[in-house]
């Protein structure tokens, strides 16, 4: 090994020296925090001095700053290859086909111990030789579009995207899978169900919230599923598979336009906003929820259409907001605006002459509400009538994100104001609802009886 200490440097490289032992070196360590036994990994060269990184036997690493340990003993030494074995996918033709095209995020990550970070690191092989149940539900075709974590993805890369579900499906395939990252995942969920539309086939996006290295890594499980409902579910829509409930019994299909992310860190991060999910998935079934979905089809007559214009944006109104953040927007060119108003779409006066403005040069403007659950209602206040009368349009219920692609996608066909808002308040699918049901909404509070009791319910 050429470098015995690789990435540490002083105070806790002389500690590993001290105690004589190095990096992959099995210890038991003695600390004023306790003992711990684990293997030293190597360290970022770009963290800090002070700490030595163990890997634990229950998979999750520790930092131990170097002057809380008193000893170190080395009981082994396992060098780690992360490397993950590539094996060829077996082709079974009694199963469906499937292609899986990845874009980068979590799921196709692995850590590197170089540096420290996730990194994207998605190959076909290495997908199978991690996850080879996969051979048991379909043939599995993969391509990376893309290798990067989903706050890079934009419209070039939706387009891309759109364009590759496109030739896929021409080319015959059952269903589709895309790998992304979750963060922006509803994002592209939402603009692939305008840029892909009638599409014969499912379309189901995938990520993980934790990486595959983590014992608690939900990226097999969430893969089986969405290979399972891409392979042989009847519906025929963009849809997100994710963690359903907090332990991993089963996985949520959720609309393409109806959907968040909910929790930085929780696994059942994605939730359907004011309506129910379309189904629940395991690994041997798809049980709809409702009924209302399209349905799988022979057919190969998908309808690609990825015209964009990127000079859109969101304005997330806040109390005091100035009206020069209004005319910044105009000034800089951009052709369309979604305010995220409060309650039921409103901001404060001093910003209306700057919507009027806006207005007046051909600035697309529609009103979102920051509330997440719920429609913009503008005739129920004064305020939401004068800010109409300014030439902002209500975007009835339709989530602030959604309402950003479906303006940038809408103004890439037209840039007539009555025409914008005719297509942006035709639902094209569900992004719009007639109304929220009673069981649509859903925030669960600890501590409140009815909760409480659905728990205990729950838990029998
Ligand atoms: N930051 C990551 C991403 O969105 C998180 C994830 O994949 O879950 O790319």
């Amino acid at each position: 090994m050429t470098d015995t200490y690789k990435g540490y440097r002083d105070p806790a490289l002389a500690t590993l020296k001290n105690f004589g032992v190095r990096v992959w070196s099995d210890v038991e360590v003695e600390s004023t925090r306790g003992s711990f036994i684990g293997i030293i990994l190597p360290r970022s060269e770009t963290a800090d001095a002070s700490h030595v990184v163990l890997k634990l036997r229950n998979g999750y690493n520790v930092g131990l700053r170097h002057d809380t340990i008193t000893a170190m003993r080395e009981a082994g030494y396992k060098e780690a290859h992360y490397k993950i074995p590539e094996k060829q996918f077996p082709f079974d033709p009694g199963k469906p086909k499937v292609k899986l095209l990845g874009t980068g995020g979590t799921i196709a990550s692995r850590l590197d111990y170089r540096t420290g970070a996730v990194i994207p690191a998605f190959s076909p092989g290495e997908l199978y030789g991690s996850v080879p149940e996969l051979a048991d539900v379909c043939n599995l075709e993969t391509e990376k579009l893309y290798g990067v974590f989903s706050e890079n993805m934009a419209p070039e890369q939706w387009i891309g995207t759109a364009k590759a579900i496109g030739r896929e499906i021409e080319k015959g395939v059952d269903g589709i899978v895309i790998g992304h990252g979750t963060d922006t995942m509803a994002h592209t969920a939402a603009i692939l169900s305008f840029m892909v539309q009638d599409s014969p086939v499912p379309i189901v996006m995938v990520g993980s919230q934790r990486s595959s290295d983590r014992p608690s890594s939900d990226a097999a499980m969430n893969l089986i599923h969405a290979a399972f409902t891409a392979g042989y579910s009847d519906i025929a829509e963009v849809m997100i598979c994710m963690f359903g409930p907090t332990s991993d019994q089963y996985g949520l299909l959720h609309r393409g336009t109806r959907v968040r992310k909910m929790h930085s860190s929780y696994r059942s991060t994605f939730r359907t906003i004011s309506d129910i999910p379309i189904a629940m998935v395991d690994r041997k079934k798809v049980t709809p929820l409702r009924q209302d979905y399209k349905r799988r089809r022979k057919d190969r007559n998908v309808k690609i259409d990825t015209a964009f214009e990127e000079k859109v944006s969101i304005v997330y109104y806040y109390p005091n907001m100035s009206p020069d953040i209004i005319d910044a927007l105009v000034d800089n060119g951009y052709r369309g605006i979604v305010i995220a108003g409060t309650g039921l779409g409103h901001v404060n006066k001093p910003l209306y002459p700057a919507l009027a403005r806006a207005h007046k040069k051909g600035v697309a403007m529609c009103m979102a509400v920051q509330t997440i659950w719920g429609f913009a209602q503008m005739y129920v206040y004064e305020t939401g009538r004068e800010i109409m009368e300014l030439g902002v349009f209500p975007a009835s219920n339709m989530l602030t994100e959604v309402a950003y692609v479906k303006l940038g996608w809408t103004l890439g066909h037209t840039r007539d104001l009555a025409e914008v808002e005719r297509i942006m308040l035709t639902p094209i699918n569900g992004e719009i609802t007639e109304r929220e049901p009673h069981n649509g909404y859903l925030v669960l509070q600890g501590g409140i009886p009815e909760v409480e009791a659905f728990i205990k319910s729950y838990r029998k």
